[in-house]
């Protein structure tokens, strides 16, 4: 890893994100000897795979999987790696690439910091931990999470006291309150935008009032509440702490919704909340588990087994649209339920102490208009060609994983290969006509 990195490096390939699509990439293409940049702009590489706790269909730990091919993509003598660094646009002229980018301040120096959390223990200003979705508090400056890569402490200065201690305790001297916000532009002969997506918001609907009960929660908060070194290390309910004992998942609650601008398919929701499903009726036997759908998606390899294990286990399937979610006493939720199998009788609104939303993917990154990369009408990046579903409108420009449109990790993982073997193949023929001429 090299965060010294400055306008003269001239890698073979940039690559946008160091999410598991951008990580599976840029090793396809350092193993046939290319140089390469991952540019991630959060402190560490990951994106939302070393969030999870499990992931279907092996029910593997998602942690044990993705720690690994983060190691090795940081420890390959061919990867360069720059985490808090955003790539701003991409502009294209003559057949290369000129990527702007933005690294932040983490007000340590990388080059010093020898991750012993020395200062984190020292510090003593909290907030809420964004790797946890705010649910257990992190120091100002900290090493981001156990598992992060590069193991280097990185200071919030929103939530900085400026107290000074963490200088003080630092036994390298890396504590730097001076740095600024650094431009630099690097040239490149290919790319790959592997920017990822985002969930979009619990309280895009309305009607759902997540923003009046803390116990209708995101899927990814369910991630690290199930997650065994999440922030309570077991299923508690973000109100109060009650172990909760009857819990719904609302399917299509961000996606499949023209009102709300997103009419498409996330692809992946059906199946992680099943395996939610199951993963939370191990850690509380006891209770009631239902998912209200619309209709399951269980398309891949092995998925449909995985629902009928779901089913076979107990988890409660009932299909209906949830029309609203309304706050009761005792901090408990009320789900209105429209049946779509019986429209004439109107179901009862059932009671539950804890509601997980099953939110739709919305792109990770807007690409700024000079970049010439077209994006489709649902935002994410556009793959034209029927034949090379990783070539994007322009030329020497790819992109892998979830920044073309909602997928899961086996095809995002398959995505990544392939467009690492095009943009190997683009550089080849590309040096090939330059050596010919
Ligand atoms: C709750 C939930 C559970 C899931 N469970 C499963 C499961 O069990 N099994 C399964 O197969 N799939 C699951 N998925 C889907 C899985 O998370 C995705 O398929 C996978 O993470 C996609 O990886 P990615 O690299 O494409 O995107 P991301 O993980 O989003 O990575 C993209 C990276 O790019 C970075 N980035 C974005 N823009 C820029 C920029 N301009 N500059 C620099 N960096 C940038 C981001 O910070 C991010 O780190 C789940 C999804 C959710 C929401």
């Amino acid at each position: 890893m090299n965060t010294q990195i400055d306008s003269n490096y001239t890698p073979d390939a940039l690559i946008v994100g160091g999410g598991i699509a951008g990580l599976q990439s840029a090793l396809d293409l350092a193993d046939q000897g290319l140089q390469v940049l991952v540019v991630e702009r959060q402190s560490s590489i990951g994106g939302h795979m070393i969030a999870l706790s499990k992931v279907y269909p092996t029910l593997d730990c998602a942690s044990c999987i993705t720690t690994p091919k983060m190691s090795a993509a940081a420890h390959h003598p061919n990867i360069q790696i720059l985490t808090n660094t955003e790539v701003e646009a991409i502009e294209s002229r003559d057949g290369a690439h000129q990527v702007r980018l933005l690294q932040k301040p983490t007000y340590v120096n990388f080059d010093k910091c020898i991750g012993c959390r020395l200062c984190e223990y020292a510090c003593d200003t909290e907030y809420p931990d964004p790797f946890e979705e705010g649910l257990g508090a992190v120091r100002a400056i900290a090493v981001p999470f156990t598992n992060a890569i590069p193991q280097k402490a990185v200071l919030d200065a929103a939530h900085c006291g400026t107290c000074g201690t963490c200088a003080r305790v630092c036994p390298t001297g890396a504590i730097e309150f001076d740095q600024q916000p650094r431009h630099l532009t690097i040239r490149t002969d290919a790319v790959i935008v592997a920017s990822g997506f985002q969930l979009n918001a619990v309280t895009v609907k309305p009607q759902f009032n997540a923003h009046r009960s803390r116990n209708i929660i995101a899927p990814i908060t369910l991630e690290r509440l199930l997650a065994p070194h999440g922030p309570y290390g077991r299923v508690l309910r973000p109100s109060d702490g009650k172990m909760p004992s009857s819990i719904a998942f609302v399917q299509c609650a961000g996606s499949r919704d023209e009102s709300i601008g997103v009419p498409y398919c996330s692809r992946v929701c059906c199946m992680y909340s099943i395996k939610q499903a199951m993963l939370l009726s191990g850690a509380l036997p006891l209770a009631d588990i239902t998912i209200y759908y619309m209709d399951i998606r269980a398309f891949g390899k092995g998925y449909e087994q995985f629902y009928q294990n779901a089913k076979a286990m107990g988890i409660n399937f009932v299909r209906g649209k949830v029309a609203r979610i309304h706050p009761v006493d005792g901090g408990d939720l009320a789900v209105q339920v429209e049946s779509t199998e019986n429209a004439e009788t109107p179901m009862e609104p059932r009671r539950h102490d804890l509601v997980v939303l099953a939110q739709g993917m919305i792109p990770g990154w807007m690409p700024a208009d000079s970049t010439p990369v077209a994006c489709a009408s649902d935002g994410f990046v556009a793959t034209p060609a029927l034949t090379a579903p990783t070539a994007t409108t322009a030329p020497g420009i790819f992109v892998a994983g979830t920044a073309a449109g909602p997928k899961d990790i086996v095809d995002t993982i398959a995505e990544a290969g392939s467009a690492a073997m095009q943009a190997s193949q683009y550089l080849y023929q590309k040096r090939s006509a330059l050596v010919a001429v």
